[in-house]
């Protein structure tokens, strides 16, 4: 099941650790940039942390803390996800989003939100009036005060994203390495030397993209604790497809200090995503869904969209964030050591991580060492699962729809298991494919996807469905 081991002499020029959404654009940045990269992940699948559940939102940075990194990433990210994501084959539905004051209170901030969009470079942030945002929402519930509108904030595919990042990287000669925990380090001089679960690894930089693990990886890498994860979960309710178009533009609450609060928004996949909370937590991997958070959400969801309670919920499922006790990411950068961290990327990776790559890029390449990029940059594309395209059940050969929910085709399965970078989990087959996540979650399914992934993956499929979705 484990993807094969490189010669033991081979020393990378940059070893990446942690297959987030973060790490997959930081392999895609140095291998563009001729680097011999490897990214090693603990986890049999790419997404198995932060990234794995998330809003799907690609923000414009308008409402991030001008002058702070997390603003400068955002922007540089999102300027480049939209020059490159066609030649990926990457979705983009440019819905906008609206934030609504539904009372005195929160209007009163709008002006101050209209302010730093602006001060942002988004100039196109624009306040409106209570009746603009009913005749551009007209299902909105009673009681709008007025609204801030950003043309720019778009929702895309959270899973094929990094995908893609990482799949270009591959066409480039980067390595990936599954069930590969680093577990110590140490830096001799001019390469480091890391003790993994899967045997020694030697490399020049080393750079840590470890998310909800970031601050445990880097006591272990240099002894020092300069910031703590402090996990906050965010749980979702996804409504049917039928509730899919009763919004099409993304709907934000004015934010808090701590949280950018609960949005309605469509999806790639046509539903309706409510959601996500905020809770502070000690683990770093439980994302158990709670009945009173839910019930929560959907009464939020449903004072929004008043029509939504026509509508069935058909998932609900949790993320979790790897906040830090600061407001800003935490990007360190030890020259000395050959080591860059790249820690604390909670609530905006998604839409930074192109930007985080072209920095820790800068970092590394801008530092005396000269890789010898390629002459001409491939764009490999992922297939297409959103409803953004065509997709595999539209043309011939596909082998019949397996997944009548989500119309996943038998070929878009067998290509997920043995194509480039094959999918060894099911919770993996779901973010490559999408099955089993439509409205029967699985139940007319199972059987014949039991058989097409027998031998492929761990836990087999008849283990993993009593296990707690993930
Ligand atoms: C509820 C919620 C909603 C969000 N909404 C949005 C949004 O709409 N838009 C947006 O832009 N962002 C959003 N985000 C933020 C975004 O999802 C995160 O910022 C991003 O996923 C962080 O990615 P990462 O790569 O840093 O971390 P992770 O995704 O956690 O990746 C780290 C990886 O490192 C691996 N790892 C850890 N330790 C080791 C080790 N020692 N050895 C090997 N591997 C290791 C883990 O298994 C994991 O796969 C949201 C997040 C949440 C939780």
């Amino acid at each position: 099941m484990n993807t094969p081991l490189p010669p033991h002499d081979r020393i990378f020029d940059v070893l990446v650790v942690g297959a987030g959404v973060v790490g997959c654009a930081v392999t895609r940045g140095l291998a563009l940039e001729g680097a011999r990269v490897m990214l090693v992940e603990k986890a049999g699948d790419i997404l198995d942390g932060a990234s794995k559940g998330n809003s799907a939102i690609l923000h414009t940075g308008f409402d991030a803390p001008p002058g702070s990194v997390e603003q400068a990433c955002i922007s540089e990210g999102y300027r480049e996800f939209r020059e490159i994501h066609g030649r990926l084959g990457l979705p983009l539905l440019k819905t906008g989003a609206l934030v609504v004051a539904w009372d005195d209170s929160q209007a009163e901030r709008l002006p101050d939100i209209v302010l730093r969009a602006h001060a942002n470079g988004v100039t196109d942030a624009e306040h409106i009036g209570a009746d603009t945002a009913a005749a551009l929402v007209p299902g909105l519930g009673p009681g709008v005060r007025s609204a801030v509108r950003i043309p720019g904030e778009c929702l895309v595919d959270p899973w094929s994203t990094p995908l893609a990042y990482l799949l270009q990287a591959r066409a480039h000669g980067a390595g990936f390495l599954n069930h590969c925990e680093v577990r110590e380090g140490r830096f001799e001089g001019d390469r480091w030397c890391l003790s993994t679960s899967r045997g020694e690894l030697r490399t020049r930089w080393l750079v840590n993209c470890a998310g909800l693990y970031g601050d445990i990886l880097h006591r272990r890498l240099t002894g020092e604790t300069p910031f703590t994860i402090r996990p906050r979960k965010g749980q979702f309710v996804i409504y049917d497809k039928s509730a899919g178009r009763m919004t099409g533009t993304i709907l934000l609450p004015v934010p808090s200090k701590t949280t950018k609060g609960i949005v309605v928004c469509p999806t790639v996949f046509g539903n309706l995503l409510v959601g996500p909370s905020a809770e502070e937590q000690d683990s770093r991997d439980n994302a158990e869904v709670d009945s009173e958070i839910l019930k929560m959400l959907k009464s939020v969801g449903e004072s929004i969209l008043p029509g939504l309670n026509r509508h069935d919920v058909t998932a609900v499922y949790a993320g979790i964030r790897p906040a830090t006790e600061s407001g800003d990411y935490r990007i360190l950068t030890d020259r000395e050591r050959q080591y860059l961290c790249l820690g604390g990327i909670r609530s905006t990776g998604l839409s930074a991580a192109l930007g985080i790559a072209r920095q820790a890029c800068r970092t590394i390449c801008g530092n005396g060492h000269r890789y010898s990029p390629p002459e001409s940059i491939r764009w490999p594309r992922v297939p297409q699962i959103s409803d953004a395209g065509e997709r595999d059940w539209m043309r011939p050969g596909n082998g019949g729809i397996v997944c009548h929910c989500e119309l996943v085709t038998r070929r878009e399965i067998e290509n997920a298991l043995n194509g480039p970078l094959p999918v060894r989990s099911l919770a993996g087959l779901k973010r490559r494919t999408r099955v089993t996540m439509g409205r029967c979650q699985g139940f007319y399914c199972s059987a014949e996807l039991g058989e097409l992934t027998a031998g492929f993956l761990d836990p087999p499929m008849d283990a993993a469905i009593r296990q707690p979705a993930s």
